[in-house]
């Protein structure tokens, strides 16, 4: 920011200005739990009101409040879904019986649970758990912790499941949960007592052999291993150890898989490294912008870099950043490590505003945040050759169109980021048969499986003359209305 104009108001000192904000003046109070600084002046993330406020939560940083508002509005994603299902369903044919048992989810649990914060007072938290379907296996499905978790989100992410782990040819269901929460509202230890208080509230639930949550949003292995501890500690003694497999994305100390944490960034890579292949692109030297620096989004970028790949842009919950030079993505990780999460700040490149981070000239954009954010309008002004998916739901159908429009390859979600299921059910096979796998195996046995999944994508896509996406639900459906179809419907 060049101009800085400063206004002494009454009782209020002016502040060095940061170069995110262009300061005028600002009050300083508390807000609840909340420390905040109401700014009068421009903030260059959201560049739109003339007043801004930021807020230090708890354990986070200083951030924008409008700036989040803007880029995480409750999503329709549970209506998208169920839209782009009726198209799959249109354009072949499927049976409708059996999609009108699909279009529903199978069970929905909704829990209200007290717990004790670190200042004495008592906080009851809404979590959520949603089985869509089973008829493959067990229910399998990642915790997010988000304020805008919601049924809806849970039934919509929970649907994408079933279809991903048809369309990979793994014997698990689709199921996904979570709690309404922003986690930086909590100490460390909070964290810890919600997550035991939500896995006793589950109870049985979940389960090794009936469904077996994993790591999402804001969720991580540590978390895992807590759902682990307090399950194993409802358990029976005998029973206690033949559970270890009731959550996947643990801690390796603790049960969990090697390649793991990488994976669902691995299986996004190994796409990209496939669709350049078959494109005759030359991966070194191009350029990709990632949104999200999270678990998926920073190991895909990182794993970009050992193709010779060039990272110019990144956006994540604080704001974006970009250097068209090339930003470091292993440097940057480590930034972001010790600053709070976030990228904001990172002193190797320039602060960009949400539609810049989306007009940044490159080849490849990996969504690694949340859903909807490719939309018509950021459809209209992305500037790149692929879109690779390691997001649930980041594209909505009219950003689809734009993107088919503009002849814009996407990889779909359901393929793209189906790395993690994939390791998760290895991590789950390694714990019921008590092996041990060795990273190269994890990866070639990944590898091979993504792959095949994108070619019967690609040959579904020849086959029936559509999208990507459609093509990669038919291939889903198709399996499931196989096995509905052998087993019968009881009784
Ligand atoms: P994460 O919590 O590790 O990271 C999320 C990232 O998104 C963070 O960098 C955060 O700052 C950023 N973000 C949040 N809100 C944003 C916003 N409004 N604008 C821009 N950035 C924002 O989560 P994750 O596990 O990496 O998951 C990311 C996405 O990948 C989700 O859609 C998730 O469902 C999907 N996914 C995750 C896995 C997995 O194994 N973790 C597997 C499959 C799919």
């Amino acid at each position: 920011m060049n101009e800085i104009r400063k206004e002494n108001v009454k009782g209020l000192k002016p502040i060095a200005a940061t170069k995110d904000w262009k300061l005028l003046y600002f009050q300083h109070g508390r807000a609840g739990l909340e420390e905040s600084i109401s700014y009068k002046g421009l903030c260059s993330h959201c560049e739109i009101r003339d007043i801004c406020s930021i807020v230090k939560p708890k354990t986070g940083i200083w951030r924008c409040k409008y700036y989040q508002a803007k880029t995480t509005q409750k999503s329709n994603l549970y209506e998208n879904v169920i839209k782009q299902l009726d198209q799959t369903v249109d354009a072949i044919h499927f049976d409708k019986d059996i999609c009108e048992i699909l279009a529903r989810t199978m069970n929905e649990l909704v829990v209200h649970f007290p717990v004790r914060m670190d200042d004495g007072r008592v906080k009851v938290l809404t979590g959520y758990r949603v089985q869509h379907n089973n008829a493959l296996g067990p229910f399998k499905g990642g915790l997010r912790f988000h304020p805008l978790v919601d049924i809806d989100e849970v039934r919509a992410l929970a649907t994408l499941m079933t279809w991903k782990t048809a369309l990979v040819n793994i014997p698990f269901g689709g199921a996904k949960g979570g709690i309404q929460l922003d986690p930086t509202d909590f100490t460390p230890e909070e964290l810890e007592r919600i997550t035991r208080r939500f896995t006793f509230a589950l109870g049985n639930n979940i389960g090794p052999e009936y469904d077996i949550p994993a790591p999402d949003v804001n969720t991580n292995p540590k978390i895992m291993a807590w759902i682990l501890d307090t399950y194993m500690s409802t358990m029976t003694p005998t029973e206690r150890n033949r559970c270890i497999h009731v959550v996947t994305g643990k801690p390796l100390e603790a049960g969990g898989s090697q390649g793991r944490n990488k994976a669902t960034g691995q299986g996004v890579v190994f796409l990209i490294e496939k669709w350049a292949r078959d494109h005759g692109f030359n991966l070194k030297g191009a350029r990709y912008i990632v949104q999200g620096f999270g678990n998926v989004g920073s190991w895909a970028a990182r794993l970009m870099k050992h193709h010779g790949a060039r990272l110019v842009a990144v956006e994540d919950v604080s704001g974006a950043i970009c250097n068209t030079e090339g930003i470091d993505p292993d440097d940057l990780a480590e930034y972001v490590k010790e600053h709070a999460g976030v990228v904001l700040g990172y002193p190797k490149a320039d602060p960009i505003n949400h539609e810049t981070f989306f007009s940044t000239r490159a080849d490849i954009f990996i969504p690694a945040a949340l859903e909807n954010q490719i939309t018509a309008d950021t459809a209209e002004i992305l500037n790149v050759r692929l879109v690779a998916e390691g997001a649930n739901g980041p594209t909505e159908p009219e950003g689809d169109k734009v993107l088919q429009r503009r002849n814009i390859d996407v990889i779909p979600d359901i393929l793209c980021n189906a790395g993690g299921v994939i390791v998760s059910y290895f991590e789950w096979l390694q714990n019921k048969r008590s092996e041990f796998w060795e990273e190269e195996e994890i990866d070639s046995k990944l590898k091979k499986i993504i792959i095949s999944a994108y070619e019967r994508v690609l040959a579904a896509a020849e086959k029936y003359k559509v999208d990507m996406r459609t093509a990669a639900q038919i291939v889903a459906i198709s399996r499931l209305e196989m096995v509905y179809k052998e087993r019968g419907i009881f009784p």
